[in-house]
């Protein structure tokens, strides 16, 4: 039986975590539990998985639930690694969004904790650390995105130096056939309709924009060490492929399934175990056909700046995040229109000089001027 704390349990990945959990009773158990500002949800997840204890973003309202229920109430950023940290988890799934998951993570490996990884920023912006800490705490991190699930399952067995290539599938977003014209004008509505994938609004703004695919590439160079030379995005709108690894023989496995994230949840979660999962299954005859193209990179610039914060490497990658995550939330407030996102990063990526072998406080340290500087750039108008 695993014993797994749940950062983000209120969100998409979380609940879907949780719906897992609540299938398997007798493979999991709830530590902790936490949630940015969501309550409601939060109680009723306390009544039902009795973790022993949970932490709560906002202040306020972690006093609101103190009274309400029976388990130790934690806030903040310090009450969320706390979580991170409980003696009785073995396992914690980071799902939390933005690179507000880097220390938890960081914390959690080095209490020993296996990791199950949502949270991109984790590895984009403190890769190089990260994986450090993993090595030498010699604890396991399963990725549970669909992408490097895929390449993970597809490297099963594998020596990693037979690798020639990894291909990472993307939808292409709801812009893929939409020109630069089209793309100026777009509303939050429209960038939040994604095409095959129903994820959380930063996500599906990042997908939009192509960012996610970028920082996906990111997480795969950090996760499988592979070079980015190697490392090639493929748009495939039907998301059925959901990733590729080419051998050097010439053979190429990939791994294939319905857009549902449940699949690489629990493969997380259980790897190296397999259980049953309800739900549709691949049915080729009925799809019929995949389709296959290449990216724009001039349509979406976002992926382009991703690879090159990439290959910068250092602290770049966390000023790439942080001015993105900064335009997101922006563009989502209606403050900013769809193609300043990539405008925003730009210009904190063109003024950041980049530390080489950053440790983990100058990459907070560069998050946080790069966020600021966005911040301002955003309110002035000067992007
Ligand atoms: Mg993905």
């Amino acid at each position: 039986m695993k014993t797994l704390s749940i950062l983000g349990s209120t969100g998409s990945i979380g609940t879907q975590a949780l719906d897992i959990i609540r299938a398997n009773p007798s493979e999991f158990r709830i530590a902790g539990l936490t949630t940015n500002r969501n309550i409601e949800l939060l109680k009723k997840q306390i009544l039902e998985f009795k973790p022993k204890a949970v932490a709560v973003m906002d202040e306020e309202k972690a006093d609101e639930l103190k009274p309400e229920v029976n388990a130790e109430v934690f806030s903040g950023i310090q009450g969320i690694t706390k979580i991170a940290r409980l003696n009785e988890a073995d396992t914690v799934v980071n799902s939390l969004v933005g690179s507000i998951g880097v220390l938890p993570t960081i914390e959690a490996i080095k209490n020993k904790k296996s990791i199950a990884l949502a949270n991109k920023e984790t590895l984009v912006t403190a890769g190089s650390a990260v994986m450090g800490e993993v090595k030498k705490n010699k604890v396991t991190l399963m990725p549970i995105d669909s992408e490097h699930s895929a390449i993970f399952q597809c490297l099963n067995g594998e020596d990693i130096r037979n690798v020639e290539k990894i291909t990472i599938t993307a939808s292409g977003g709801p812009f893929r056939d939409f020109t630069k014209e089209q793309m100026a004008k777009v509303s939050v509505k429209d960038a939040l309709k994604h095409p095959t994938w129903s994820m959380g609004n930063k996500i599906t703004i990042d997908s939009a924009t192509m960012m996610n695919k970028g920082f996906e590439i990111i997480e795969a160079h950090w996760l499988y060490s592979m070079p980015y030379e190697k490392i090639k995005v493929a748009v495939h709108p039907q998301s059925i492929i959901h990733s590729l690894v080419e051998f050097r023989d010439g053979s190429t496995m990939a791994q294939l399934g319905l857009p549902d994230m449940k699949i690489p949840i629990q493969y997380a979660l259980t790897y190296p175990k397999r259980l049953s999962l309800a739900g549709k299954r691949l049915d080729l005859a009925q799809i019929k056909k995949l389709d296959f193209g290449e990216p724009d990179f001039e349509k979406f610039p976002c992926l382009k700046y991703a690879f090159e914060a990439g290959k910068a490497g250092g602290t770049m990658p966390a000023v790439l995040n942080a001015a993105n995550e900064v335009a997101v939330y922006a563009f989502l407030d209606g403050k900013i229109g769809f193609l300043d996102v990539a405008k925003i990063i730009k210009k904190q990526m063109d003024s950041h000089k980049a530390i080489k072998n950053p440790d983990i406080y100058e990459i907070l340290e560069a998050d946080k001027k790069a966020r600021e500087n966005s911040v301002r750039a955003i309110e002035a108008k000067d992007f």
